[in-house]
C-alpha cells in the first residue's frame, strides 16, 4: 500500500490546512482530532474531494495507547505513516501564578508528549524502511517566551529541542525532522483572544496581518517535499516578521 501523512488536529485550523495542502501534494491523510468529529469528517471529505483517501481518527494524542491504535488504524485502512505532522495543541492565557499542576500537566501532555507518542508509534516503519519526515508545529512564544502563556511557551519551546535532538538520532536512519514556528495566525485559537488583541497582534506583525492557516500550511509542504531533503533539525519561523 502507499505510504499517508498523519496530521494530528486536523479538524480545524492550520492542522485542516495542512491537511489539504499535503492530499494536494499527493498524500493520503489519516485526520486526527479529539471532540470535533464533525469538523474532522469536513476536513476528510475535502481530501476525498481532491482525489485522495482519509481515514477520520479520534485520539487523544496526549494518550500513548490512542495514538498507538491510531496508527495501527492508519497502517491497516490507508498504508503506513512516512509523514507525521505534529499539530495538534493547546493554549491556556493567564498568570504562572494561577496555573496549578493540572493545567500545566495538560499542557505539556498534549503539545509536547502529544508530538512524543505520536513519534514513538510512527518510528518502527520510518525505521526499518529508512524514510520518514516529521513536523512538528512550535510557535514563536516557544522561541522568544510569553506573558501569560508560561506553560505553553515552555512547551513550544521543548518543541523545539525535540525536534532538534530528533533530527541528530534520526538523520542516520533517513529521517528528517523539522519544525515550523508559526506567529499569530487567524484561527479558533487566536479568535478566542478577542477583537483588541487580534488588532493588537496586526499591528505588532510587520506585514500587517494575522497569517492564515494556508500560510503554515505552505511552510510544512516545503519541508515536507523534496526541496528540502537537505533541511534536518530546523526551525522555520512563519510569522510576518513578528519576532525580526
Ligand atoms: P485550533 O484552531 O484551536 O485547533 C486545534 C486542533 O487541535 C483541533 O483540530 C483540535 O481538535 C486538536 N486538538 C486539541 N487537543 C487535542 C488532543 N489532545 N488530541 C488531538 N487533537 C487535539 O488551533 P490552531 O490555531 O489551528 O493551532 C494548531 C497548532 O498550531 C497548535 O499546536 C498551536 O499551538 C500552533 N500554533 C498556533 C498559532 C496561532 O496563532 N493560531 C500560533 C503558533 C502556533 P478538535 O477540533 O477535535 O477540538
Amino acid at each position: 500500500m502507499r505510504p499517508c501523512a498523519l496530521v494530528t488536529g486536523a479538524s480545524r485550523g492550520i492542522g485542516r490546512a495542512v491537511a489539504l495542502t499535503l492530499a494536494q501534494e499527493g498524500w493520503d491523510i489519516c485526520v486526527n482530532f479529539l471532540e470535533r468529529s464533525d469538523a474532522a469528517e469536513e476536513t476528510a471529505q475535502r481530501v476525498r474531494a481532491l482525489g485522495r483517501r482519509a481515514l477520520v481518527c479520534q485520539a487523544d494524542v496526549a494518550s500513548e495507547t490512542a495514538v498507538s491504535a491510531m496508527v495501527r488504524r492508519a497502517n491497516e485502512a490507508l498504508g503506513p505513516v512516512e509523514l507525521l505532522v505534529n499539530n495538534a495543541g493547546i493554549s491556556h492565557q493567564g498568570l504562572f501564578q494561577d496555573t496549578d499542576a493540572a493545567l500545566w500537566d495538560r499542557i505539556l501532555a498534549v503539545n509536547l508528549t502529544g508530538a512524543r507518542n505520536a513519534v514513538r508509534a510512527v518510528l518502527p516503519h520510518m525505521l526499518s524502511e529508512k524514510r520518514g519526515c516529521i513536523v512538528n508545529i512550535s510557535s514563536i512564544w516557544g522561541l522568544r517566551g510569553a506573558s501569560c502563556e508560561v506553560a505553553y511557551a515552555c512547551s513550544k519551546a521543548a518543541l523545539i529541542g525535540l525536534t532538534r535532538s530528533l533530527a541528530l538520532e534520526l538523520a542516520p536512519s533517513g529521517i528528517r525532522v523539522n519544525c515550523v514556528a508559526p506567529g499569530c495566525i487567524e484561527t479558533d485559537m487566536v479568535r478566542v483572544l478577542g477583537a483588541e488583541t487580534r488588532a493588537m497582534l496586526v499591528e505588532e506583525t510587520p506585514l500587517g496581518r494575522l497569517g492564515t492557516p494556508e500560510d503554515i500550511a505552505q511552510a510544512v509542504a516545503f519541508l515536507t517535499s523534496e526541496k528540502a531533503s537537505f533541511l534536518t533539525g530546523q526551525v522555520l519561523t512563519a510569522d510576518g516578521g513578528f519576532i525580526g
